[in-house]
């Protein structure tokens, strides 16, 4: 039997619909998107095709998206680009103590190079307070970047209301919607972000392919510099087939969005409440409602999330204890300890995310047999009081 997939939030596989409006631009539509005869224009309209879809996604215009190699690249731009566009404005960065590893260690290159960056910090449920980005704004402040959807917890955070702030103190705002885009319907305008960071590979995409939204009139530094691609704010010649894929993606996330968060919302909801009814001493990571459609987080007393991956994993059961960059190491993910979680619960947690291929069956699965799975860890727990 095929392993059950519960770590969409890690990578999703891509659609065979995607795969096969793919495959023609690796052979027949080569041609360079700047090549001016017939190979070259067939790609450079794919290109623009594709990048109406994708802007269509996040209501934003054609020309302000930017093709990049992923959701770190467009992170890494928009910190360094805004930073070093701005340096004479000033060094002053405002971000969250929840961010993913691609937004957290740019401010901490950054802050390497003279750059002053505030931490804001969570609460329980790791909702950052608009009021203390407000308070944190100085005249020296060139940068906010708060994420959007959570990649560990699933909390959404104020967005709109932090783009407010952002307005009237006239600061660049960028989000990192890796999480988001394809998942809950966003619309750039309402938002009030300058700059919002997207990849393919979360929502049923390929891999290496992701964009940056460059709201117009925003100043950049280029990350690549060579050719006049992209408007001259990435060079390399296109990426045709990802970023065909990536279109197409984005049109079927236009497409089947509104219906599958509702699915998804049920399920998720099923798994949480039945591993609170069926398993003591557990704790819901993340915020009850404001969450992504697809997450669930759950810390266990008593265990060690990378045994409970381990032992689910056995059952054909695959999860994650966190975001996939930081489950090798041994360290307790930054998030939950920002949201005051003990190191011990941080330990004892685990992320299952849901998506496209998720079934009540599996849910059922998954709920037969974790209480089984903690049972057994807790009983050979040295943790566990006895
Ligand atoms: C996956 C992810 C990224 C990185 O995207 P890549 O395309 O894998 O580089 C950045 N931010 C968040 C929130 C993510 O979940």
């Amino acid at each position: 039997m095929k392993p059950i997939y519960l770590d969409y939030a890690a990578t999703t596989p891509t659609h065979p619909e995607v795969v096969k409006a793919m495959l023609p631009y690796f052979t027949e539509v080569f041609g360079n998107p700047s090549s001016i005869y017939s190979y070259g224009l067939e790609a450079k309209e794919a290109l623009e095709q594709a990048r109406a879809k994708v802007a269509n996604l996040i209501g934003a215009r054609d020309e302000e998206i930017v093709f990049t190699s992923g959701g770190t690249e467009a992170d890494n731009s928009a910190l360094k680009g805004v930073a070093l566009a701005n340096e004479s404005k000033g060094n002053h960065i405002i971000t969250s103590s929840i961010e993913h590893h691609a937004v957290s260690e740019t401010c901490k290159f950054l802050e390497k190079r003279g750059f002053q960056v505030t931490y804001l910090p969570v609460d329980e449920y790791g909702l950052v307070n608009p009021e203390d980005v407000k308070k944190a704004i100085t005249v020296k402040t060139i940068l906010i970047s708060i994420m959007y959807g959570n990649n560990e917890v699933g909390t959404i955070e104020p967005i709109a209301e932090i783009g407010q702030i952002a307005k009237e103190a006239k600061v660049y705002f960028h989000t990192d919607a890796v999480q988001t885009v394809g998942h809950i319907p966003i619309a750039v305008d309402e938002l009030g972000v300058n700059l919002l960071s997207m990849s393919a590979h979360k929502l049923y995409g390929p891999k290496g392919v992701g964009a940056l939204y460059v709201r117009k009139g925003t100043r950049l530094v280029p990350f690549l510099h060579g050719g006049d691609q992209e408007k001259k704010r990435r060079a390399t010649t296109e990426n045709v087939p990802g970023i065909v894929g990536f279109g197409a993606a984005a049109e079927m996330a236009q497409r089947e969005m509104g219906q599958e968060a509702q699915r998804l919302t049920h399920l998720r909801d099923r798994l949480i409440k039945g591993i609170l009814e069926r398993i003591e001493d557990v704790r819901l990571n993340g915020h009850p409602k404001r969450r992504l459609p697809n997450n669930v987080n759950i810390s266990f007393n008593f265990v060690e999330g990378e045994s409970i991956l381990l032992n689910l994993d056995l059952e054909g059961i695959c999860v994650s204890t966190g975001s996939a960059c930081t489950s090798a190491s041994l360290e307790p993910s930054a998030v939950l300890l920002a949201m005051g979680l003990s190191h011990e619960l941080a330990h004892g947690s685990l992320r299952m995310t849901l998506g496209k291929w998720t079934t009540e069956e599996e849910i059922n699965q998954v709920l037969e047999v974790l209480p089984r799975v903690i049972a057994k860890l807790r009983a050979m727990s040295p943790l566990m009081k006895k």
